[in-house]
């Protein structure tokens, strides 16, 4: 079963419990015993962000599958060169460990999604965008897609901020003094790009210097509308110093 890692728990004196996304975009869990103990083979297969193949027999019988080997299929290991990029992985398995909390809800994607974002934050330098689109393909899985077309209130298309409560652009008429992105045009614009578009559209957006108060928007919207607080999210402020 190849599956990518973003969860480990301690289990017992010696071993660990990992949770990882399946192809199937499902939520599996293996117990890996003895992956403590000092001689260990089996934790060089618990690296967190890294993609395996498992050995699984007993798919369906039990919930918690117990490891029985495996292979590497991709390491992700370069993106601990830097400080920024190990904040957005951080924020990255959290939010997916989040979207898939329930063991019966499928987030159709997650795989191909998280994969996509690992791969591009392990080769390029873009952290901020990456971490912008999961968060933006998060928010649309989680039904709580922004409104980046016209005011959330009138259909108005002259837009000025981004109402976080609201849900989305409102106009001059429905502004509030705590809207976000106020008559900052160039960040209301990358707000409306990253909402549109996917990681396929990530080699036309790259010219962009995503703004980290895009990041701090989406938060707040997984936050409020989408009940997720991500605790890795007060690192990358550290981190980068936002
Ligand atoms: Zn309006």
């Amino acid at each position: 079963m190849k599956l990518i890692l973003f969860k480990q728990i301690d289990y017992r004196d010696n071993d660990l419990i990992v949770n990882g996304i399946n192809e199937d975009d499902q939520r599996v869990s293996f117990l890996i015993k003895g992956a403590k103990k000092s001689n260990s083979k089996s934790i060089a297969y618990c690296t967190l962000g890294n993609e395996y193949n498992y050995i699984c027999d007993d798919e369906d019988i039990i919930r918690m599958h117990r490891f029985k080997g495996g292979e590497l299929v991709k390491s992700h290991h370069h993106i601990l060169d830097s400080l920024l990029k190990i904040a957005c992985f951080n924020c990255l398995l959290e939010l997916s460990d989040k979207l898939c909390k329930e063991d019966e809800i499928i987030t159709d994607g997650l795989y191909i999604n998280l994969n996509k974002a690992l791969d591009l934050l392990e080769k390029e330098s873009h952290e901020l965008l990456v971490l912008a689109l999961f968060m933006a393909f998060a928010c649309d899985k989680l039904g709580i897609k922004p409104m980046v077309d016209k005011c959330v209130e009138c259909d108005n298309s002259k837009i000025v901020g981004l109402s976080i409560d609201k849900g989305g652009f409102v106009c001059q008429n429905h502004h509030e003094s705590n809207d976000k992105l106020y008559k900052n045009i160039e960040v209301l614009k990358q707000f409306r790009y990253i909402n549109k578009a996917s990681f396929n559209n990530f080699e036309q957006l790259c010219n962009l210097v995503i703004d980290f108060s895009i990041i701090n928007c989406f938060n707040s919207f997984l936050n409020i509308h989408g009940a997720i607080t991500l605790n890795s999210y007060e690192f990358l402020t550290t981190i980068g110093n936002f």
